[in-house]
């Protein structure tokens, strides 16, 4: 019901466990992993088991449950992080910087006077 979903995506590999990941948290419905490539340390994405390419396709349930796990996230990663704050980022389409097809959100500690890398 989702023709827009390739499965054959890195994040779907990950999910498969087919291509290793730092997972720092999982539930049933969602799974929090470290960026290979971090824009800062403790740059972690989260995304939902349920195949969705990406914000603008997934149903509400997964939704909803998956903002609560980026919240429970960007908490546990200020901690662990010592962060003055969270910088949250989510990409749809190739367009708007999407490189990964499967629906994931960037929870990434900010410290003050740090910069941003492009
Ligand atoms: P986006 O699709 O939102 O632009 O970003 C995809 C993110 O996934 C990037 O920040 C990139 O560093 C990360 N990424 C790409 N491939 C892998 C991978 O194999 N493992 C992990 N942990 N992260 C990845």
């Amino acid at each position: 019901n989702n023709p827009a979903y390739d499965g054959n995506n890195i994040f779907a590999k990950i999910l498969k466990g087919e291509i290793p990941s730092y997972r720092v948290y999982e539930d049933e419905h969602a799974v929090a992993f470290m960026d290979v490539m971090p824009q800062a340390p403790g740059h972690t994405l989260v995304m939902p088991k349920q195949p969705s390419r990406n914000l603008l396709d997934a149903d509400p349930a997964t939704l909803s449950h998956l903002v609560t796990v980026v919240q429970k996230v960007a908490n546990a990663v200020k901690d662990a992080f010592d962060a003055d704050g969270i910088y949250i980022a989510q990409f749809n389409e190739a367009s708007a910087g999407q490189t990964v097809f499967h629906l994931h959100f960037h929870v990434i500690p900010r410290h003050e006077g740090a910069a941003l890398k492009p």
